[in-house]
């Protein structure tokens, strides 16, 4: 078993291309100390410029979003070839905004995991509960289901090929962090049933959690066994603050 740590940026509808650039002077000096992986993901019209000034660094580049078609009449969209050009290393796919304003369903997520997977592109195939999914008791039900959905018909070679991101929508952007217990009863429930679907290589998929983390909340989470790092949305558009999640220790 071998899962390196990883640290994700989801910076949103956050940083244009000046402030991108901003953001690296300030961060590509301190990230010469995170041993964990890092990668980002910035508007698709900061990509470009992201990626030719992470060269050399060993930070990844990750997009928010794409199409499952290589081309198309598909105004508006971005397909995995344009994605692969820039070059992105990931792709999110299914955050749970994207599920809520843009229509996002079970099978549209599964398309893209295919087609990234397919295009090389390693998708963070993002699951999480409501508040009131939580409350009924239905978190693990919820979850699981996603999980299949996502991955019917998805094969794999290796546990690099994907990886998982558990957001309780309840905890992004609220300020309020899932218990670090609570978070790895859902995230070692994944891994089970990713071990149910693929055997043993489920052992090197990584599942990160996300929402509301921030430096003082890391360490405790991180503990857990199951957990293999983070998926940051608001704490990672600060370079210090991302930097301090990244060496939690
Ligand atoms: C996210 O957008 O994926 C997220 C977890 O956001 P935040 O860290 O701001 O809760």
């Amino acid at each position: 078993m071998s899962r390196t740590p990883l640290f994700a940026g989801n910076w949103k509808m956050h940083k244009n291309v000046k402030e991108t650039l901003e953001f690296l002077d300030d961060f590509l000096p301190l990230a010469k100390d995170i041993s964990s992986e890092i990668a980002i993901f910035p508007p698709f019209t900061s990509l470009y410029a992201a990626a030719e000034k992470i060269k050399g660094s060993g930070i990844k580049l990750g997009a928010q979003n794409m199409h499952w078609e290589d081309r198309g009449a598909f105004t508006g969209e971005i397909s995995p070839p344009m994605l692969k050009e820039i070059p992105c290393d990931y792709v999110i796919i299914g955050h749970s905004e994207r599920r809520q304003y843009f229509a996002e369903t079970d099978d549209t997520v599964n398309k893209k995991v295919k087609s990234a997977i397919k295009h090389g592109i390693t998708p963070v195939i993002c699951v999480g509960e409501s508040l009131e999914q939580r409350e009924k008791g239905m978190t693990l039900s919820v979850v699981l289901a996603q999980v299949e959905k996502a991955l019917s018909g998805v094969q794999i070679g290796c546990g690099n090929d994907l990886i998982f991101a558990y957001e309780p929508i309840w905890a992004i952007g609220t300020g309020k962090v899932a218990l670090p217990s609570d978070a790895q009863e859902v995230i070692g429930a994944i891994r089970e049933k990713l071990c149910k679907l693929y055997g043993n290589v489920a052992q090197d998929i990584r599942i990160l959690y996300g929402g509301s983390v921030k430096p003082d909340n890391i360490k405790d989470l991180m503990a857990q066994p199951d957990i293999d790092g983070a998926l940051v949305g608001g704490a990672s558009l600060d370079a210090k603050a991302f930097y301090q999640i990244a060496t939690y220790n």
